[in-house]
């Protein structure tokens, strides 16, 4: 896929062809695949997703000690939710994805390992709430991929780059568009619950206590989960970003520039400076880069 701008899936989006079948074919042409081939690999990342939940252990805890069991707690408190269940189970997914990420366990980088949990969070209670088909759950993941594509080349998707906003905001742009896409929107309402999602991260700092992408990143992708939600039903409400797409994204790319070395993955700034995020790292004999 080589989209550099959201204009440019806007005006894809204008031909007969579905948008994600357009992306599909852009994929498959990229990678010098078939088209079954490309949608055989998208369809293996979703069932990834679902597995990682699925096989989700409530007892792993992290090479560290600093993670596990904070998804099993909020499964298990899901029922007095303050937002519902619906809520409960979004929050219960992105720390039971960070957590397997800690853990070492399998999943699918969407768009990075730190910023994991995010896409599933809003897809799979999605699913289980709509019983919507594998299938379309696999277009909205070429949604969320073309969206992020735009990302990665106006910005970047990498916290030690451009900081947390490029990890949890881009995958919360991603995933505000394939819920837009997911409830029947247009593509400009994606456009905007991207642009109001990754707006609303801009600014967001990489200061991993350690250095490892455990505190704050798994409570991060709840944030970034819950940006996607709220991004998503204010485009599908009609709520439009002022700012488009494409300067929201050339805006993180600036601030990301701005930021200084010690809020860049370095361990030095931000939490990971605080008193308790250094003896946390020195108890570990962890030293920050
Ligand atoms: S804080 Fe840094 S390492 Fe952690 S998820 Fe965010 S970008 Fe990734």
């Amino acid at each position: 896929m080589a989209f550099t701008s959201i204009e440019q899936l806007e005006a894809l989006a204008a031909q007969p062809t579905p948008l994600w079948r357009a992306i599909m074919t852009a994929d498959a042409r990229e990678q010098g695949l078939s088209e079954e081939e490309s949608l055989r690999r998208m369809n293996g990342m979703w069932q990834a997703m679902r597995s990682a939940s699925r096989d989700y252990s409530a007892a792993a805890r992290s090479s560290s000690g600093l993670s596990g069991g904070d998804g099993q707690r909020m499964l298990d408190y899901a029922a007095c939710g303050i937002g519902g269940e619906f809520f409960s189970q979004v929050i219960a997914e992105a720390l039971k994805m960070g957590e397997c990420n800690a853990c070492m366990k399998r999943i699918v980088a969407a768009p990075t390992a730190g910023s994991c949990g995010v896409l599933p969070a809003v897809l799979i209670p999605f699913q289980q709430k709509h019983g919507t088909q594998d299938e379309t759950m696999v277009h909205a993941l070429y949604l969320a991929a073309a969206f992020g594509q735009v990302i990665a080349s106006r910005a970047c998707i990498a916290g030690a780059e451009g900081g947390c906003q490029a990890e949890v905001g881009a995958a919360a742009g991603m995933a505000a568009a394939a819920l837009v896409f997911l409830k029947g929107g247009t593509v400009s309402a994606m456009a905007h619950a991207c642009a109001i999602a990754l707006g609303n991260l801009l600014g967001l700092v990489c200061d991993p206590v350690a250095g490892l992408v455990e505190v704050p990143c798994i409570k991060r992708n709840v944030i970034g989960a819950m940006a996607a939600l709220s991004s998503a039903d204010m485009a599908l409400a009609g709520i439009t970003s002022r700012i488009p797409a494409d300067e929201v994204i050339d805006a993180m790319r600036e601030v990301g520039d701005a930021l200084p070395a010690s809020l860049r993955e370095t361990g030095r700034g931000g939490l990971a400076a605080t008193p308790t995020g250094q003896k946390i790292a020195r108890q570990l004999n962890l030293e920050p880069k």
